[in-house]
């Protein structure tokens, strides 16, 4: 399996590229969680990327290409992948397609993950992280057991520095204008797949592989 997912953020491209990759053991490429890694790491190149993602800006196309290609040639990548975050930007599409092209591979879909925008500010400013477990919830939408569970064990709720209101709004801006014109672009490919991403993180789930059959 290698696909693309695309869809704003909040749209739930990490969550279920993560359930996928637990039970098709499929390697999940996130971009943005290999970014916060190297910003967490410290390096001078960490502390420009962090600089960039705090301000919802993207990191350039260069800089994501020679990410991209030294992952993709691991050999946990040889039998297929999740790309979450990535492509951003056409030039960034047609550089995974010159990539795959170079290892006579190709993308079996790219997976549009689809939600309402109001919806998708909700998830973002309530996105929080359990800093115990590394369980992702949400303030507004995840049962309240389970958020009192994280605190209740001496954990706290943690916020991604970009999910404050005005980065999400930039964010997003960003998402329209750089990203979903890669809608067309695979479209024109014949790879578009469309999910419904609103609801359940199960039901979703459900509507996913029900797509990539
Ligand atoms: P994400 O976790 O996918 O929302 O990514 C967080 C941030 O990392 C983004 O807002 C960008 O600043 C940066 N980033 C992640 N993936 C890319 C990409 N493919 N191109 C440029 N910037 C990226």
């Amino acid at each position: 399996m290698r696909i693309v997912l695309l869809g704003a953020p909040g749209s739930g491209k990490g969550t279920q590229a993560k359930r996928l990759m637990q039970e098709r053991g499929v390697s999940h490429i996130s971009t943005g969680d290999m970014l916060r890694a190297a910003a967490e790491a410290g390096s001078r190149f960490g502390q420009q990327a962090k600089d960039v993602m705090d301000a919802g800006q993207l990191v350039s196309d260069t800089l994501m290409l020679g990410i991209i290609s030294e992952r993709l040639a691991e050999p946990d990548a040889q039998t297929g992948f999740i790309l979450d975050g990535f492509p951003r930007t056409r030039k960034q599409a047609l550089d995974l397609d010159g990539l795959l092209q170079a290892s006579s591979q190709s993308l079996d879909a790219a997976v549009l993950m689809n939600l309402d925008f109001e919806v998708l500010i909700r998830r973002l400013t309530g996105r929080r992280t359990c800093s115990i477990t590394g369980r992702l919830l949400n303030i507004y939408f995840s049962p309240p057991e389970e958020l009192e569970e994280c605190i209740n064990s001496g954990g706290e709720l943690l916020q991604r520095e970009d999910d404050n209101e005005e980065t999400i709004r930039y964010r997003l801006d960003v998402y329209r204008q750089q990203t979903e014109p890669l809608i067309d672009f695979y479209q024109e490919q014949n790879k578009l797949k469309i999910v419904n991403a609103e609801g359940k993180i199960d039901e979703v789930y459900s509507r996913l592989l029900a797509i990539l059959k």
